[in-house]
């Protein structure tokens, strides 16, 4: 079965657990780290002979352009990330329009090649920004990997399906994940549609536990994540969507002074055991890029079939 790999390019200063202690004003006065640890993962995959997506922030694509043509000459899918890391439903809706086009004409500029995924940035498309979609879909994206499905105190939208789905626009104008939910009928779908490729978690008595990433992967034991993800491919025969980003295999970043202690903990936790961790998971299990790994988990069908 192969499992979706992607790669959130951003630098240590850009999270949202730091925004508080630094402003998008003072971005330029950081030295980038995030090119030599993109590098690192390119590397990484390079050696599993894995292909991934790659969701690029504008504001970094614009100071590396190098690292965007390099990431799409080794064969990975280039999306985006958006241009200036601000969360969703912190923006109106005129400045995430302006947001996600600016970074897609930069990136495809750079990758030359058609952008078709967008990740907001915190997983930040939930109940009360769902206008995001009408941006997303005029704006010619094809998909959106930005939807968390559990409960927590700066994302997600808990009840929405675990799974790759279609959202779409009914005649009450309301977004929502369409009935029909296979991708190859999404032709059909009369209303307005977008591809949701949320992120993976893992259902443990009614509840939706997140293991696929992140500072979740940072804080599971490896063989916790491993189970449980291979519980995803196993018992429900689904591909699984994991993320990572640049600077979590980063153990020796600058501190961020003055940020709070959660924030801290999110951030910090376990940095120096990644990269072993990311090597034993690509052992472990196949993946591809998002673009490649169908809703039907058995039939792997290419970029073509899927989005027809
Ligand atoms: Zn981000």
């Amino acid at each position: 079965m192969l499992n979706a790999l992607s790669i959130d390019v951003e630098d240590y200063f850009h999270v949202s657990a730091f925004e508080g202690c630094i402003s998008p004003s003072q971005w330029d006065g950081y030295r980038l780290r995030v090119e030599d640890n993109t590098f690192r993962i390119l590397d990484l995959l390079d050696e599993f002979g894995v292909r991934a997506t790659f969701f690029v922030l504008g504001w970094v694509a614009k100071r590396k352009p190098g690292l965007v043509k390099e990431i799409a000459r080794r064969g990975h899918e280039v999306a985006s990330h958006g241009f200036a890391h601000q969360r969703v439903y912190n923006q109106t809706q005129n400045e995430f329009r302006h947001d996600i086009r600016k970074s897609k004409a930069l990136l495809e500029d750079l990758a030359a090649e058609k952008v078709r995924g967008y990740r907001a940035p915190s997983y930040s498309i939930s109940r009360s920004c769902l206008w995001a979609y009408d941006e997303l879909l005029e704006a010619g994206y094809v998909y959106d990997s930005s939807v968390f499905p559990i409960r927590h105190d700066l994302y997600g939208i808990p009840d929405w399906p675990r799974h790759l789905f279609i959202v779409s626009k009914g005649s009450d104008g309301q977004w929502k994940p369409s009935a029909s939910d296979v991708l190859s009928e999404r032709h059909y779908d009369p209303w307005p549609s977008l591809t949701e490729v949320p992120i993976t978690t893992l259902s443990v008595a009614g509840k939706n536990i997140p293991i696929a990433g992140g500072g979740y992967f940072r804080f599971f034991p490896y063989a916790f994540t491993k189970w449980g993800l291979g519980r995803i491919n196993k018992s429900e025969g689904r591909p699984f969507v994991f993320y990572l980003h640049p600077w979590e295999i980063d153990p020796d970043q600058p501190r961020v002074a003055g940020a709070g202690m959660k924030s801290r903990f999110r951030h910090y936790l376990n940095l120096h055991r990644v990269e072993d961790r990311f090597r034993r998971l690509l052992a472990d299990f196949r993946f591809a890029r998002i673009q490649d790994v169908s809703l039907t988990p058995s039939r792997i069908t290419t970029d073509r079939a899927i989005y027809a």
